[in-house]
């Protein structure tokens, strides 16, 4: 069985030597920018091969798709970084360890409600829709100093830092206005918002959200493969 996913062995190398290389290449230390293994459409077995080689963050982006998966998953850490129905916080309060894509106090008030109702006190990122894109989630640029204030005094979740899904072009600049945004509210040293995650980088730009500062990469298709959407 093992053998039939021997590509993500070699997909996980590349990736593991391309994030050391940049990380040198830019002056970062690689030991503080962590891999996420994004597994929408891919099949439990070959997401537990990528755990088998020391992934050991997975990120889940569809509910209903990771209520059907997370019972066949090896032990791993799992964060959600897609979008999210209030109504369906209930459904993965207990077992993500961040929900990286609040971009409401709406939403940041039911994880807040949800997680004080079990005890616990949630990690969560604002998503922040760098580009003004009508497509994505994420609050506004302008509109973040405010909600981060609205969040901190929400008791039963933590800020932790921001996450972002840049345009597919120019990337530079938004990755560069991402990290000045980051940076400046890291100065701020914000009561209650501990601004230590800058999540940022896919596939196709992860070393240069390495140049601008990103500590968490989210890789899909450079790990698994091309999705299959018809399934
Ligand atoms: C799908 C997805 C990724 C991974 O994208 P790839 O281009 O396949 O690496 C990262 N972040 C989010 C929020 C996603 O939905």
């Amino acid at each position: 069985m093992e053998s039939n996913y021997s590509f993500v062995d070699e997909n996980l190398r590349v990736i593991r030597e391309n994030v050391r290389e940049a990380a040198e290449k830019y002056g970062r230390n690689s030991g503080d920018i962590r891999i996420m293994a994004v597994t929408k459409t891919v099949a439990p077995d070959i997401v537990n091969h990528a755990v088998s080689l020391g992934i050991d963050l997975l990120g889940e982006n569809r509910v209903q798709e990771y209520l059907s998966k997370a019972g066949s998953y090896s032990p791993a850490e799992v964060q959600f970084i897609g979008g999210l129905q209030t109504n369906k916080v209930k459904y993965i309060i207990e077992s993500v360890s961040m929900i990286q894509s609040v971009d409401s106090l709406k939403l940041g008030a039911e994880i807040d409600r949800l997680a004080a109702k079990h005890g616990k006190v949630m990690d969560i990122l604002c998503e922040v829709n760098i580009g003004g894109e009508d497509s994505k989630g994420g609050v506004a640029p302008d509109k973040l100093r405010e909600l981060i204030g609205q969040l901190t005094l929400l008791k039963n979740i933590r800020i932790k830092g921001l996450m972002t899904i840049p345009p597919p072009t120019d990337s530079d600049i938004f990755l560069g206005k991402m990290q000045e945004l980051f940076n400046k509210l890291r100065e701020e040293k914000i009561s209650g918002a501990d601004m230590q995650v800058l999540s940022m980088g896919m596939t196709h730009d992860y070393t240069q959200a390495i140049k601008y500062g990103s500590t968490l990469v989210r890789i899909g298709t450079g790990l698994f493969g091309a999705r299959n959407y018809s399934k």
